[in-house]
């Protein structure tokens, strides 16, 4: 702490290189996971603002790791980003979750379920192809499955999007608008993307209840959702007062802790069994 500026440097130069070892670790690591199963998906419910019942459920990686234990994709999606291991990924994190929601689909549980996908993944010429293949081996129907896509990732490449839209569209599958609120975008970009759902990001749904400013702007992206004909989901709900303030101001849809946290399969399941629905 009392060491000089020079010293202070010298730490921060092992502490760098210290995490580009890890980098390389990770990606180690993670090439391994993909070969093997330790990476599985979680589910957080989604449910009606209103009346808590469950609408559908958002796939969340998570990775097994076999000394590490159960990580977030915090600790290593931008590493799978940077390396191109995100498309592997991406592809076995929409199989499992496919092939889950198929299994519900047999026990009589509708689930939608909403998947998150990269920029590299969309990038991928095959992309549309694989998706409609990997939902014809599950069986489940395009319909239940939504692709998340961030604000920030659409807006960079709109061309791709509409590539990838059209026929994935056409076959059934709806889009959501990830981390809205983030991305700066204009009206006049909005009205143009083929989207089906904004996800209004947490740090609005967080500030619900601390500041009327925050009130003001979910209310505004909810009346501009209403006229673009989009579905809202509020992500991040964490208190009653969030849901009782979305819930006034008319939000349908909302996913947080307050609802229910992310949860392997079949705790999600049991879980569903003591819901309202
Ligand atoms: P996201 O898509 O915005 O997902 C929502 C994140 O917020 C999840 O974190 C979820 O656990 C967390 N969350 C949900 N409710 C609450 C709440 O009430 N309060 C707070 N503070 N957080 C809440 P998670 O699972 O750690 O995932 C982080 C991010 O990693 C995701 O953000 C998404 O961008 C990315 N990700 C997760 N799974 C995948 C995947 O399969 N593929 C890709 N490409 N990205 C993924
Ligand atoms: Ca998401
Ligand atoms: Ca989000
Ligand atoms: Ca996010």
């Amino acid at each position: 702490k009392h060491a000089g500026g020079n010293s202070l440097r010298f730490f921060d130069q092992v502490d760098r290189s210290g995490q580009a070892e890890d980098r390389l670790v990770v990606e180690a690591e993670l090439r391994h996971a993909l070969r093997g199963d330790e990476l599985t998906v979680y589910y957080q419910p989604k449910v009606n603002c209103e009346t808590s019942e469950v609408v559908g459920a958002e796939a969340l990686v998570r990775w097994n790791h076999p000394e590490r234990g159960l990580l977030a994709p915090g600790a290593f999606i931008d590493v799978a980003e940077e390396t191109g291991l995100i498309t592997r990924l991406g592809d076995r994190v929409l199989k499992l979750a496919c092939a889950q929601g198929r299994s519900w689909l047999d026990q009589n549980r509708i689930i939608p379920l909403s998947v998150n996908v990269s920029v590299r993944q969309l990038q991928n010429p095959q992309f549309a192809a694989d998706v409609l293949k990997t939902l014809h081996e599950t069986g489940f129907p395009p319909h239940l499955l939504e692709l998340e896509v961030t604000e920030t990732v659409a807006m960079a490449d709109p061309d791709i999007v509409y590539r990838i839209t059209g026929p994935l569209r056409d076959a059934g599958i709806r889009f959501a608008l990830d981390d809205f609120g983030t991305g700066y975008s204009s009206l006049a970009h909005l009205r143009q993307l083929p989207f089906d759902t904004f996800k209004i990001d947490q740090s609005f749904i967080q500030e619900l209840g601390k500041s009327e400013g925050s009130r003001s702007i979910v209310q505004t992206i909810l009346a501009m959702a209403q006229t673009m004909e989009y579905d809202v989901v509020a992500e991040g709900v964490e208190t009653r007062e969030q849901q009782a303030i979305l819930q006034s101001i008319g939000c349908g849809t909302a996913q947080g802790y307050l609802f229910g946290v992310p949860m392997d399969a079949d705790i999600f399941s049991a879980w569903m069994e003591n819901c309202p629905s």
